[in-house]
């Protein structure tokens, strides 16, 4: 079987080139072909002469090129596509390329489905399948640079995709830390976040790796009961303790903890809830980015109607909490976690 060189560090590349009989400076052009040109395809890297070209045909694969796009779907404004890519295993994950006015940001699966089994939401719906390699997170990424190459570079990465990120933390962390090296993205920490749903260790380790990471907690939900029943993880990691630990990630780190919050009608969006939620986070080191719920349909769920929303706003401003509503980007394309691939293992059933 053919090597696959996507993701390997340049030394390892350099090691499996040689042992193909390749000059050793060869491999510092391969790396430059794959992460600073988002180039995949060997025929197009110029500088290598035909003989080499050959060589690396016939005994290696790159990723990227392994991986087939089995849905895309673009926003109405232009702003959002969200991909459904097939892994050579078979496996199926989305990610997302949002546009910003600040550039682009790519939100990356984890694993492929998940075992948290949140209610409303559509990764975990068959639970987790298996862990992403850090090389299958980062070429989420580069499926996009390839795709603006020339124009601009991903220059952000949210780990908010399908999965949690603490349950596969080698591979999420490798993933961050290629696309930060200077000869690759050199992405800053600063760009990058993660999204738990308060798995504490991970946290925990997050916190030792002193690195400017953004941290991003799922909380959802300030009443014990109510956020079990949405996110079973509470029981083993009770929220008031997440909380503590994304406070202490954000004193040692110095950065500001996000708090996502779906607004559920009827089920977590009164004034009480927002007083609580205010009660939690007042003067802490966090923002809420509050979440108006992409419908489940399989699992009822509701969107609060605008008035609700605003009501939950200006209950946490009044208590000096720092909230934003998320720019529903994507809406009209199944942008929550998982909704695409649901649907389309959905229509595969009825074929
Ligand atoms: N497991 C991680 C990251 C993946 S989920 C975590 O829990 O943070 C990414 C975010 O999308 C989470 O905040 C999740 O709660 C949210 N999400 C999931 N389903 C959703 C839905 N139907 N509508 C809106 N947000 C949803």
């Amino acid at each position: 079987m053919k090597q696959d060189l996507f993701g390997l560090t340049i030394e390892e590349l350099q090691e499996a080139l040689v042992a193909k009989g390749m000059k050793k400076f060869r491999a510092k052009q391969v790396f430059q072909w794959l992460y600073q040109k988002a180039v995949f395809d060997f025929s197009a890297m110029h500088n290598l002469g035909k003989a080499d070209i050959a060589l690396l045909k016939e005994n290696f694969t790159l990723l990227p090129r392994e991986i087939t796009i089995l849905r895309e779907q673009n926003s109405t404004d232009g702003m959002t596509s969200k991909l459904l890519l097939r892994l050579p295993d078979g496996n199926s994950v989305e990610t997302v390329l949002m546009h910003h006015d600040y550039g682009y940001s790519v939100c990356v699966s984890s694993q492929v489905g998940c075992d948290m089994h949140c209610a409303f939401c559509a990764s975990g719906l068959n639970g987790a399948v298996r862990n992403l390699t850090a090389a299958e997170i980062v070429a989420q990424v580069y499926l996009f640079n390839e795709r603006l190459r020339g124009e601009a570079m991903v220059s952000r990465v949210v780990v908010m995709g399908s999965g949690e990120p603490m349950l596969n933390y080698d591979a999420v962390i490798g993933a961050l830390d290629f696309l930060h090296r200077e000869d690759t993205c050199h992405m800053s920490y600063r760009n990058m976040t993660i999204s738990t749903c308060g798995i504490i260790p991970g946290i925990k380790r997050l916190e030792a790796e002193g690195k400017p990471i953004n941290l991003a907690i799922s909380l959802h939900a300030v009443k014990n009961e109510l956020r079990t029943a949405l996110m079973p993880v509470n029981k083993g990691f009770p929220f008031v303790d997440v909380i503590a630990a994304a406070e202490s990630y954000s004193q040692a780190g110095g950065r500001q903890v996000t708090y996502e919050y779906i607004l559920l009608k009827g089920k977590n969006d009164s004034v009480q809830d927002a007083e609580l939620l205010s009660n939690y986070l007042r003067f802490k080191h966090a923002s809420v980015n509050l979440i108006p719920a992409n419908p489940v349909p399989e699992q009822g769920f509701e969107r609060p109607s605008k008035q609700a929303i605003e009501r939950f706003v200006k209950v946490l401003q009044k208590n000096k909490v720092n909230a934003t509503v998320r720019k529903e980007m994507g809406k009209d394309i199944d942008a929550a976690c998982g909704q695409l691939r649901a649907k389309f293992a959905k229509e595969q059933e009825h074929k």
